[in-house]
């Protein structure tokens, strides 16, 4: 039975088109694997000049303030000029994340990108890839090729480290693992992110269309048997996440365009303390830091680097001041001092798990998208939903669905 959570229970991000916590930048449509549940078209554009991505930097300038920038694809480690462009998005005032399958990355690139002023890396490791020299068949197999990378970047000093793994219904199963194995390595794993794999039965129920023309999308949008067949809403990630730590509980979510109650984008923070979790963030506490970060830097807090993610008993004092269930928190890591006390000047580590669940379909018709979405990029000049920019690509606008059931709803031609 799926968990059931009330969205109004926990701290809407204050995210929105203008002002957010997170931009999206690609470079490249080239990439050196092939994930099953890419948005991407690998015979896109290819790589864009150094010019061509300034100017696209441009109109994130003036359209939206944001405190990181994504830089994606494809695969931007491919990305030819990856360093400068690195450093150029750094000087333009963002912080660099790379959103990397790590495949390319050796220790001599993580140096320059370092130099450059990456401030992270977001591994995306899951089993739609097949990977070269990796046997690993199962998500909990792959905990070692995360480890690996987590390894890397620990090693090469204050960069914060994120995973994102697409969640299908055949690897659901395998998340109480993946949250385990972050709990374990919560020094060096700063975030864990599952994104649920987007709509299975795309064709099933609904008609697409491209500006009043009927279109087949399976020339975009190619189903995988290893989505496995059921469309997979926040709540069932939810349901496992518990599974792995019975103490999970969100504390901040953006919402769907369609509906006030998907939990689109939901986060949670843990605090973890020799290795056991302390207890989870609460929403006035997120609340608290996203509005002294809007105040004093600007923009909306995304990416916390790895020196604030040693903070955690910090954050449960100053929590534990103000807040009944951040009060909890700090009761139990004074607990772990008491009965440890040579951890008493041992941190303990904040850790993000977050869930994303794509665009879905309303029985209207209606695609139900994230509300503020973060990951918007830049189309010809104008900001567009990065997981639907190929329909931009193919057909010049976004495509409207249409229930298979009710025709009144179709478009006009
Ligand atoms: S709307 Fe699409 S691009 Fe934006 S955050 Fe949601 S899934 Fe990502």
């Amino acid at each position: 039975m799926p968990a059931e959570l009330n969205h109004l229970e926990y701290y809407r991000l204050p995210w929105n088109y203008t002002d957010n916590g997170i931009s999206w930048l690609e470079p490249t449509t080239l990439c050196n694997l092939r994930c099953k549940g890419c948005y991407r078209d690998p015979n896109g554009h290819g790589h864009k000049t150094l010019e061509e991505v300034r100017s696209d930097l441009e109109v994130f300038r003036k359209s939206r303030k944001s405190d990181c920038m994504s830089i994606a694809g494809g695969d931007p480690l491919v990305y030819p000029h990856i360093v400068e462009l690195v450093k150029m998005v750094k000087e333009m005032g963002w912080k660099p994340i790379v959103n990397t399958n790590g495949v390319a990355l050796t220790k001599s690139m993580l140096r320059e990108l370092k130099k450059a002023g990456v401030f992270g890396f977001t591994f995306h490791i899951d089993t739609s890839q097949t990977r070269p020299d990796v046997a690993a068949t199962t998500e909990t197999e792959l905990n070692e090729v995360r480890h690996h990378y987590a390894d890397m970047v620990a090693r090469a000093g204050d960069i914060a480290c994120s995973f994102n793994a697409t969640i299908s219904g055949n690897t659901l199963s395998e998340i109480p693992h993946m949250v385990r194995w972050a709990q374990e390595h919560a020094n060096i794993v700063h975030t864990m992110v599952f994104i649920l794999y987007r709509s299975p039965n795309l064709t099933g129920e609904f008609d697409f269309y491209a500006a009043g023309r009927k279109i087949d999308p399976a020339a975009l949008y190619h189903e995988a048997e290893w989505g496995g067949a059921k469309t997979l809403m926040a709540k069932d990630a939810v349901e496992m996440i518990r599974k792995g730590d019975p103490l999970y509980e969100p504390a901040a979510y953006l919402n769907g365009t369609a509906r006030p109650d998907s939990l689109k984008w939901l986060l949670a923070n843990r605090i973890i303390f020799n290795g056991e979790v302390m207890g989870y963030m609460s929403p006035r506490l997120m609340e608290l830091i996203q509005t002294f970060s809007h105040l004093f830097t600007g923009t909306y807090l995304s990416y916390a680097g790895p020196k604030s993610a040693a903070c955690g008993k910090l954050a449960s004092l100053a929590g534990g001041l103000m807040d009944k269930k951040m009060r909890r928190v700090l009761a139990n890591v004074l607990k772990q001092v008491r009965s440890r006390p040579a951890t008493l000047f041992k941190p303990a580590h904040l850790q993000s798990l977050m869930i994303i669940q794509p665009v879905n379909f309303e029985p209207d018709g209606r695609q139900d998208m994230c509300d503020g979405c973060p990951d918007i990029t830049v189309h010809e000049g104008k900001l567009v939903w990065s997981c639907r920019l190929e329909e931009m690509n193919r057909y010049g606008v976004f495509l409207q669905t249409v229930s298979k059931e009710d025709k009144s709803l179709l478009p006009p031609a």
